[in-house]
């Protein structure tokens, strides 16, 4: 239901987590984030029930330091509000994460595809098929941008869709069909959102991102395409809102 994705400096868990809470009005039953350690390990921490619960939870159990991020609240519409299912969802290697908002529409036929070819899966969502998805096509091609634009061709319905790799920290990868996203420009940081509500409190420069669109950010770069690959200047704007 709430999307926010960091790449910068600061403190990725305080960005993701501020976010979050801004996003809260929205409602949802479900939080959880996982980030890139700089070293390149993904941690992750999700939770059923408020974004309290969320907070215990990386108290208890606190993640390895990064600069970034994807964190997401959940509005459950495939499988019940358990952890299991919320998000981020896991590849089947464990080295990838994605959240997203929406219904895969094709879920079902996919989900028989990857297990016709022995994929397994310990989640309720749609999502996960687009996790595990994409833990397929990045061992394909060995690129999470290539991986991400195979993966979202194949996928019909409403999705913002948020990924991460491990081995590739430093970079945030969305796309939005039916579904909203929009980039925040920031110093040396940047970030993705379902809403500007999220990273408002931060920076003001926007862009938005079109319908069947995919954005990369790293700490100091944004690039956008469709969903054939063909690049695509996002339309800047102020976001008129004082944090
Ligand atoms: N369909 C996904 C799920 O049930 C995402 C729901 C949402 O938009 O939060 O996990």
């Amino acid at each position: 239901c709430g999307i926010v994705g960091y790449v910068g400096p600061g403190d990725t868990l305080d960005v993701l987590l501020g976010g979050l809470k801004r996003l809260e009005y929205r409602g949802y039953d479900s939080a959880g984030v996982a980030v890139v350690s700089d070293d390149g390990v993904l941690g992750v921490r999700k939770r059923a029930g408020k974004l309290d619960n969320l907070i215990q939870a990386l108290h208890d159990e606190p993640l390895p330091v990064g600069h970034t991020g994807i964190g997401h609240t959940r509005w459950a519409t495939h499988g019940g509000p358990t952890d299991l299912n919320a998000h981020p969802q896991l590849g089947d290697d464990g080295r990838l994460a994605v959240i997203h908002n929406g219904i895969i529409e094709n879920f079902a036929a996919l989900k028989q595809e990857l297990a016709d070819e022995g994929f397994t899966f310990v989640s309720e969502t749609d999502t996960e098929v687009a996790a595990v998805l994409l833990g397929r096509e990045y061992r394909r091609t060995g690129d999470l941008y290539q991986a991400f634009l195979a993966t979202v061709q194949r996928l019909k319905g409403a999705f913002t869709l948020l990924a991460v790799h491990q081995d590739e920290p430093g970079r945030v990868i969305g796309a939005r069909r039916n579904s909203p996203l929009v980039i925040g420009r920031g110093e040396g940081e940047n970030f993705l959102a379902s809403d500007v509500a999220a990273f408002v409190a931060h920076t003001t420069h926007a862009y938005a991102i079109g319908q069947d669109q995919i954005a990369v950010i790293t700490a100091d770069d944004i690039t956008v395409t469709d969903f054939a690959g063909q690049p695509v200047e996002p339309e800047p704007f102020e976001v008129a809102w004082d944090a």
